[in-house]
């Protein structure tokens, strides 16, 4: 006979235990969300997806939980960006004592640097997301030989998705003046898209949001927004809007809303998978500097 105790004991255990569906899904952690919309869209159903820095959130200056540990313990393979974006990945992976095996896709691009070190922000030129959802195809397919079809057939159908976004990204720049593609952003995390694309960026803080932004920084920002003629200033969603704000009002730029630098919106936001936050920066940048 059960007691009342084993009775509730066998309840929460039926309401807590995975699906068998859910437990033969691979398990697979990406460092930030859109590594990790990238893995689901070549993963579909046969991955479980995990992401450790979630929406809006700011994977430089991330501060794991001993939560990040345990889904990092239990990942077969994790997916991190690399090229200097997540300083506190290696040591959660050691101090997790994760068997999974960690694929670094930005070290598969043709990396960008300057004077701080590596540009970490590959992903906001579409070819370079290309070369990631690659490497995750292949990543996947070697751990799941099974899925090898599945893998195959997604990775395709959602890089056809990446060449037609890549066309309406330039046809939306190239109709816009020469003159007026000069932006500010907070920090520099637009170099690979300007290179790209074709819109120039300059931003008071580096690649990297850990450095402070230094009074001599933002003078020199308001001074080049005044002689350079620069259309608009820009808010991040990872990143405090004030500096921009006090830009803009200092200089007398147009505002020109949001941007997707290192981090997708949540599921409600127009910025919640890869695809969406490039289109939704387009449109804002297109608004901003149209004549
Ligand atoms: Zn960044």
């Amino acid at each position: 006979m059960l007691t009342r105790r084993s009775a509730l004991a066998l309840s929460l255990v039926a309401l807590i235990a995975p699906s068998r569906a859910e437990t033969k899904k691979i398990p697979v952690v990406a460092s930030f969300s859109i590594i990790g919309d990238l893995v689901h869209e070549v993963g579909g159903d046969r991955v479980s997806v995990t992401t450790i820095v979630g929406p809006d959130g700011d994977a430089h200056v991330y501060e794991p939980s001993p939560a990040d540990g345990r889904r990092i313990a239990k990942a077969r393979l994790i997916f991190v960006n690399g090229l200097g974006f997540e300083g506190w990945l290696e040591r959660l992976i050691k101090s997790a004592k994760s068997k999974g095996e960690v694929f670094t896709l930005g070290n598969g691009v043709a990396a960008r640097k300057n004077d701080e070190g590596q540009d970490p922000h590959a992903w906001q030129d579409v070819a370079n997301a290309k070369i990631y959802v690659e490497a995750i195809r292949d990543a996947l397919t070697t751990a799941d030989p099974e899925g090898g079809q599945a893998y195959k057939a997604n990775a395709e159908a959602y890089l056809a998705k990446l060449d037609a976004l890549d066309a309406e990204i330039r046809q939306a720049i190239d109709a816009l003046p020469k003159e007026r593609r000069r932006v500010v952003s907070t920090h520099d995390a637009f170099g690979y898209f300007a290179s790209r694309y074709g819109v120039e960026f300059i931003a008071p803080q580096g690649v990297s949001t850990e450095a402070e932004v230094s009074a001599r920084d933002v003078a020199k920002i308001i001074d080049a927004v005044k002689s350079q003629k620069v259309a608009a200033v820009f808010i991040e969603n990872i990143a405090d809007p004030r500096l921009a704000k006090r830009i803009a009002s200092e200089t007398g730029a147009r505002m020109g809303g949001v941007l997707y630098s290192d981090a997708l919106s949540d599921a409600k936001g127009d910025g919640a998978t890869y695809v969406d936050m490039m289109r939704h920066n387009v449109k804002q940048l297109a608004k901003a500097l149209a004549p």
